[in-house]
């Protein structure tokens, strides 16, 4: 962690707590969070309880009078509206109470065929209309294997930023390597600073400035026992978190140390 940049962790949920667990567990989430001073906190439920997870959460901010956790949809589709069955856009996010938005996870790329240029294309839509955007990128196992990491992760970084043209400070990067998601296999924090490393050089290639502004996450196997680890790596400024983001107090177990390490 680097304390020119406000440490991140969101929380995915994925298809889990898309109803009133969504909203019990954002209110302990939020409430965790207004303990925790200097770390910033998302949330990201399914489509189907954003609008109650954001009014439960500016609920908590109001009761406790802290600015409340940040809410992000899991995707979005670049239009406006449209014949786009089955999709949200951008300002019915914004409408829904989001401030956030996942794009590019590997669940999208793999499952349902997303590429760098329809990803990219998301990330614009995002910062159009004032969503933050977590882009995620990450090589998969065989990728890895052959060597080919920081070219395909790169390549990724690239095509999200090619993108955005100019409005990029407001977009973040989650380095999530595909073969640690939801396995238990984690990437050493050697391993995972040396691709954020990486990363943070080619924003640098764009704007020496955005570089050091623009945080990039960790994703991929984070719990409460090697989260310290990680986020002790100088370019690893927060983590994207699936399956520990699912029980309020094991995400708590990820917010406290990033929380510890801000401690001088
Ligand atoms: C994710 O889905 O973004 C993720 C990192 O999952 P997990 O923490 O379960 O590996």
């Amino acid at each position: 962690m680097n304390r020119q940049r406000v440490p991140l962790i969101a929380g995915n949920w994925k298809m889990h707590h898309g109803g009133a667990s969504g909203v019990d567990l954002a209110t302990q989430v939020a409430r965790l969070a207004a303990e925790l001073r200097g770390v910033e906190v998302v949330v990201a439920p399914p489509f189907s309880a954003l609008a109650a997870v954001a009014h439960a959460c500016a609920e908590v901010g109001e009761q406790l009078q802290r600015p409340p956790i940040g809410v992000s949809a899991q995707n979005l589709y670049p239009d406006d509206k449209g014949a786009f069955t089955g999709e949200v856009s951008a300002p019915m996010l914004v409408e829904a109470g989001c401030t956030w938005v996942i794009v590019g996870h590997s669940e999208r790329r793999q499952i349902f065929g997303e590429g760098d240029e329809f990803v990219a294309k998301k990330v614009k839509a995002a910062l159009s209309h004032r969503l933050h955007p977590i882009a995620c990128v990450g090589e998969t196992l065989e990728e890895r294997t052959a060597g080919k990491t920081l070219e395909v992760v790169l390549r990724q970084v690239r095509a999200v930023l090619d993108g955005v043209e100019s409005a990029q400070g407001a977009a973040v990067i989650a380095y999530e390597p595909v073969w640690a998601i939801g396995t238990g296999k984690v990437a050493t924090p050697k391993d995972a600073q040396e691709v954020h490393a990486a990363i943070r050089g080619v924003l640098a290639e764009r704007d020496p400035k955005l570089s050091q502004k623009t945080r990039i996450l960790y994703g991929g196997s984070v719990k409460g026992d090697n989260a310290k680890d990680l986020l002790s790596q100088a370019d690893i400024d927060g983590a994207l978190v699936g399956g520990a983001s699912l029980d309020a107090k094991q995400f708590g177990a990820i917010l406290r140390p990033a929380f510890e390490l801000l401690s001088p």
